[in-house]
């Protein structure tokens, strides 16, 4: 059963197609185009190499077209991609310009020039489940009604950690339980608890708190534009603060928001990249608005990995992983800094050198693991489009 994961940008178009037979999963090709103008030609362009190169027999080959939508007004989960699913990226397109228009005109495409299902996995999917607490803001009823709330995002990457993570912990119930859960919901908790707090740090960056695979919150909130300081998004931002910078400033509204998501985070905090290996390096060349930037980043993360190991009543394992996450030393070993107390303790030494790779960076003394774990959204797109379409099928 091959099955096409297609990333979509607002002027980007990047593909994924993976093979299943059986237990085994098989990535076979996966290309991208840069500066789009044309989604439609870009496409049928992909479509004929991966017919070219052999990967496909023909358009009829290609069992599922799986998207990682990241949100839509009253739908969530992993569902086909049809006018419903299209309604719903329309109704919330204020909330990711630059996502939304894009998927629904990349689902469009898809379906005009493949007979293929297209199949919708939202990122707000793995949140479906957390607590009401864990939803609201404290808004009026009626913002609430408009669907003002907290949703959560890399739903996709915090789920494979979620499976992954109770794998290397010998947690096979738990891993099992987080495959089926779009197809069967959570069903019962397991007796023993497995809790795990994934931070995925990388251009854009969250934490998320799950307790036996299912997710108890996410330092996202509404958009993406919430939570952690991203490469050069915002994060988190007090309501105030966008008519007092249009006030002092004098610039207009969409302005603000056009600052907010292109000069913030990183970038609008270092004033010099919104790379953090730049920002690192610039800390290390004595530049302190770079060093007031990794401060801050850290200071978001801890603050939300606290929230959660609170809320847990502690954690089986803390995870690390997309660009910073797997790779970036100083980050991992500020964010576990002076936390032997609570039982998480990093081993400094093979923290420093350690990049790229799946493994366990806590002591052995460390009550709570400490992984770093490669992400693969894709793959989970995959494998969500390919149970949605044999559960349909059976
Ligand atoms: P992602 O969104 O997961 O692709 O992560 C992108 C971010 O990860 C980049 O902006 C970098 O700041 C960071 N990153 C990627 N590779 C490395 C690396 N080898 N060392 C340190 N940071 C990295």
């Amino acid at each position: 059963m091959k099955i096409l994961v297609a990333n979509l940008g607002s002027t980007s178009f990047k593909y994924r197609l993976f093979s299943f037979s059986g237990e085994a999963e098989t990535l076979l090709a996966k290309g991208g185009y840069e500066r789009v103008e044309d989604f439609g030609a870009v496409i049928s362009d992909a479509l004929k190499n991966l017919i070219d190169g052999g990967h496909l027999e023909s358009m009829d080959d290609l069992a599922g077209v799986g998207f990682k939508t990241v949100l839509g007004k009253d739908l969530s989960g992993c569902v086909l991609a049809d006018e419903r699913t299209l309604a719903a990226l329309d109704g919330f397109a204020q909330i990711a310009p630059a996502h939304n228009p894009a998927y629904a005109a990349g689902i469009r495409q898809f379906q005009r020039l493949t007979r293929a299902p297209c199949v919708a996995l939202f990122e707000t999917s793995f949140y479906q489940w957390m607590p009401e607490s864990a939803k609201h803001y404290g808004v009026p009823r009626a913002w609430r009604e408009a669907g003002i709330r907290r949703y959560g995002f890399h739903g996709a990457s915090h789920k494979f950690i979620a499976e992954r993570s109770a794998e290397l912990l010998g947690r096979d119930d738990v891993a099992g339980r987080v495959r089926q859960l779009y197809v069967r919901g959570p069903g019962e908790e397991p007796a023993q608890p497995l809790r795990v707090i994934s931070c995925h740090l990388g251009g854009s960056s969250s934490v998320a708190g799950m307790r036996s695979g299912v997710a108890m919150g996410c330092s996202f909130g509404l958009s993406p534009q919430s939570g952690l300081p991203h490469n050069n998004r915002v994060g988190d931002l007090d309501s105030m603060a966008i008519a007092v910078a249009m006030k002092e400033l004098g610039i207009s509204f969409d302005e603000a928001l056009r600052q907010l998501s292109k000069e913030g985070g990183l970038l609008g905090l270092s004033g010099c990249s919104n790379d953090i290996r730049d920002v690192v390096a610039a800390m290390e060349a004595g530049n302190a608005d770079a060093a007031v930037a990794i401060d801050v980043f850290v200071h978001s993360i801890r603050q939300w990995i606290g929230s959660f190991f609170f809320e847990m009543g502690g954690a089986e394992a803390l995870v690390f992983t997309a660009g910073i996450g797997e790779n970036q030393a100083l980050v991992r070993e500020r964010v576990c800094a002076g936390l032997a107390p609570l039982g998480i303790e990093l081993d400094t030494g093979r923290n420093a050198g350690f990049r790229a790779a799946e493994g366990d960076l806590a002591t052995p003394a460390s009550r709570t693991r400490i992984l770093v774990i490669p992400t693969n959204e894709e793959l989970v797109v995959a494998r969500e489009t390919r149970r949605l379409l044999l559960s349909r099928s059976s």
